[in-house]
């Protein structure tokens, strides 16, 4: 039987742990999942007329206008082999972007990986990386071995600067506004999947790949 080829997009607020469940997906089904901002990054460092103008946002730390992301998207997409399928991850944000990205490349699959604001301050508050390696762990969740200190290399833990509730309530905030609107966008396309993901990593992982399968998505 020929495999159902996955074109899906993962999206969810920040703590959702989209990124985990993006590479699991991707390891168990031997496709790319292709960042949106590493996209970025190769466009800029191809120093194209799009990558100078991508990095003139990026370095102002703003926002890229619509037509900019689709347009950096379309021309890094196409150097990517998506022959096999592929999960993208951080795009699109809005529903225009969705719209464009339907155009070039028609979504089959929208995985909308859904935690509460309240726990998605408790992850990111609790969240801790260690200054040398970057590994990531949580106070509760995922402890070091030795308060403060990283279990691999012994570097000293840090929050990150823009862990404060204060800036994790304006994220989420901007993602209820921007980013939200996706779940009926993809519900009437017929392609949304919905996974709670106050459950822990593998139980996520194992649900997310059980109601793929139902729907012809075999791994
Ligand atoms: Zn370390």
């Amino acid at each position: 039987m020929m495999r159902k080829k996955i074109r899906a997009v993962l999206f969810g607020p920040q703590g959702c742990g989209k990124g985990t469940q993006g590479q699991l997906l991707a390891d168990r089904f031997d496709i790319p999942l292709v960042g949106a901002g590493d996209l970025f990054r190769a466009e800029i460092s191809a120093r194209s007329q799009l990558g100078k103008l991508a990095k003139s946002y990026v370095e102002r730390g703003a926002l890229a206008p619509d037509e900019l992301v689709n347009a950096v998207i379309a021309s890094q997409l196409k150097k990517v082999d998506l022959a096999r399928g592929f999960i993208l991850d951080g795009y699109p944000r809005n529903v225009e972007q969705a719209t464009y990205l339907d155009r070039i490349m028609k979504v089959n699959l929208a995985v909308y990986i859904k935690i509460t604001d309240k726990e998605a301050v408790r992850r990111l508050q609790g969240r801790r990386q260690c200054k040398r390696c970057k590994f990531t762990y949580h106070l509760t969740d995922a402890p070091p071995a030795k308060s403060n200190q990283c279990s691999i290399c012994g570097g000293p833990l840090i929050k990150r600067a823009d862990d404060t509730e204060d800036i994790i309530r304006q994220r989420l905030a901007a993602f209820h506004f921007m980013t939200e609107p996706l779940v009926s966008y993809y519900r009437q396309q017929g392609v949304l999947l919905p996974i709670n993901g106050e459950q822990s990593i593998p139980y996520v992982f194992e649900d997310m790949i059980k109601k793929m399968a139902k729907l012809g998505f075999q791994s």
